[in-house]
């Protein structure tokens, strides 16, 4: 069995035709389909991703390669594809069929790479455990008793079970990067608007941006700068050119950084003490290498979760009205009338954190509430937004825990919903303010043998300076 997890050997063995794509693709859906007890894939694309790869094969028989040629990718079950079942982890969505294609998976294919199916995550990607979807709980491929994270618990779990090569995810409140760190790979939410969001299933849509899972830095880049840039179906999508981010990165690789670190942060009651260990390492590195790390302060922490809760939730509420029975997907058909149709529909449909949170929005966006509660988290986002601004016009990135701890047990956290909205602590800052963050990993607990990441934060549109600062995190945690 071939596993590979890094697209320049990928190419190299194709080239020698050592592999073959289509004998990966079906090598990868042998394997996905031997996980009987672990629901990380919803579904294989057997059919369509056979077809990919018997046309990828062909053209390279004729010495055509594309960018990602025969790259094997999994998206979370949020994302668009035509003729393929979408579900967002959901009952209301359980037999909907795509009518199109998202952008980001379109660019994907047109690169040449096989979108080999779709995964389990928490339904309409609203969790942090993956315990949430309507089709069941993922298990941590490292450990059958923990969770994977989430909400692309599936996503980040295809690639620690080694069942693909990379995934799309989505990252709301920090869905892709707390995952990769439960799951020991690279997690990265771009800049708010570099990657187009149409065919991407809305949560909370001023934070919702696609994410990229990969096994090293070098592949997030050439991903990133395969499915960024301006589309005509996201008005919110940047016109901004996108680099080629893998030249890019690797020629200010070995440049000297100026870092921002939050003691807060650092010292905060949740943080476990190994990653902080880890954290303070990494600082050392950074500046026994020449760069210049130094601690900022940062008094808005206590902000971060009410705010994310009360805006993310009022949007969910707007989003989530089109799944009325009308439309999409599952509708109850016993109603006697309209009203009742729409109650039950909703009602059997909606799983209970998606309730939840449809009735958390609707009431900060109630007439009522909607000034204590809405418009001043609104106020709150923007002397965030400042804030951080005002940090990189000093500063190059931010460096972060990703989660305040390893994975936790299956159920641990299931019965409070709170301690659950505490786990996204130092990821809903990047999507609050819209700018790029990336997990990487950091290490492993010596406590359950789980690994835990670290978090770089650039400027908006600084994707290039993340990836070398991260690359270069990586290159002196090898050498420790
Ligand atoms: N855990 C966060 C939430 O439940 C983040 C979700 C996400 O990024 N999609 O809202």
């Amino acid at each position: 069995m071939y596993s590979y997890k890094d697209i320049d050997q990928l190419h190299t063995d194709l080239k020698n035709k050592k592999v073959t794509c289509t004998s990966l693709v079906q090598q990868y859906i042998q394997k996905i389909k031997s996980q009987k007890d672990n629901p990380i894939f919803l579904e294989v694309f057997e059919k369509s991703a056979l077809e990919q790869s018997q046309k990828i094969d062909e053209e390279i028989a004729q010495g055509k390669f594309r960018p990602l040629s025969g790259l094997v990718v999994s998206i979370k079950d949020n994302l668009c594809y035509k003729g393929h079942t979408c579900t967002a982890a959901s009952k209301i969505l359980q037999n909907f069929v795509s009518t199109y294609t998202s952008t980001a998976v379109q660019r994907l294919i047109d690169a040449g790479a096989i979108i080999i199916g779709r995964t389990n995550c928490d339904e309409f990607a609203m969790g942090s455990s993956n315990e949430n979807s309507a089709y069941g709980a993922v298990k941590n491929p490292l450990n059958n008793e923990y969770v994977p994270g989430g909400s692309s618990g599936g996503s980040a779990a295809s690639l620690a079970a080694e069942l693909c090569m990379a995934s799309l995810g989505s990252d709301t409140g920090g869905s892709v990067r707390q995952p990769a760190s439960f799951c020991g790979v690279v997690g990265l939410k771009s800049t708010y608007g570099r990657i187009s969001r149409w065919g991407l299933i809305a949560y909370a849509s001023s934070f919702d941006q696609i994410g990229i899972f990969t096994y090293n830095i070098s592949d997030a880049a050439k991903i990133l700068s395969v499915i960024a840039g301006a589309d005509n179906f996201d008005a919110t999508c940047a016109e901004i050119p996108v680099p080629d981010y893998v030249n890019e990165y690797k020629s200010i690789k070995q440049q000297k950084f100026k870092i921002a670190y939050f003691p807060e942060v650092i010292e905060s009651e949740g943080l476990n003490i190994e990653i902080k260990k880890s954290i303070e390492n990494t600082i050392e590195q950074l500046k026994a290498n020449g760069h210049i790390v130094e601690p900022v302060q940062f008094s808005l922490l206590k902000y971060l979760i009410p705010v994310y809760y009360v805006l993310t939730t009022a949007e969910a509420s707007s989003n989530l009205s089109r799944y009325d029975g009308v439309r999409y997907g599952y509708r109850y058909k016993e109603a006697q009338t309209l009203e009742e149709m729409y109650k039950k529909t909703r009602s059997i449909g909606f799983g209970t954190e998606v309730k939840r949170r449809i009735l958390l929005g609707t009431f900060v966006l109630s007439v009522g509430y909607y000034d204590a509660y809405y418009t001043k988290a609104q106020k709150v986002r923007r002397i965030l937004y400042n804030t951080i601004k005002d940090i990189f016009k000093k500063y190059d990135a931010i460096l972060m825990p990703t989660t305040p701890s390893t994975a936790f047990k299956i159920g641990q956290k299931t019965d409070d919903p709170l301690k659950l909205y505490l786990e996204d602590i130092y990821t809903v800052l990047a999507n609050m303010v819209g700018i790029p963050a990336i997990s990487i990993p950091a290490g492993k607990s010596k406590e359950n043998g789980l690994p835990y990441g670290i978090q770089i934060l650039t400027d908006s549109f600084q994707e290039s300076k993340l990836f070398a600062i991260s690359d270069k995190i990586l290159e002196l945690n090898q050498h420790k």
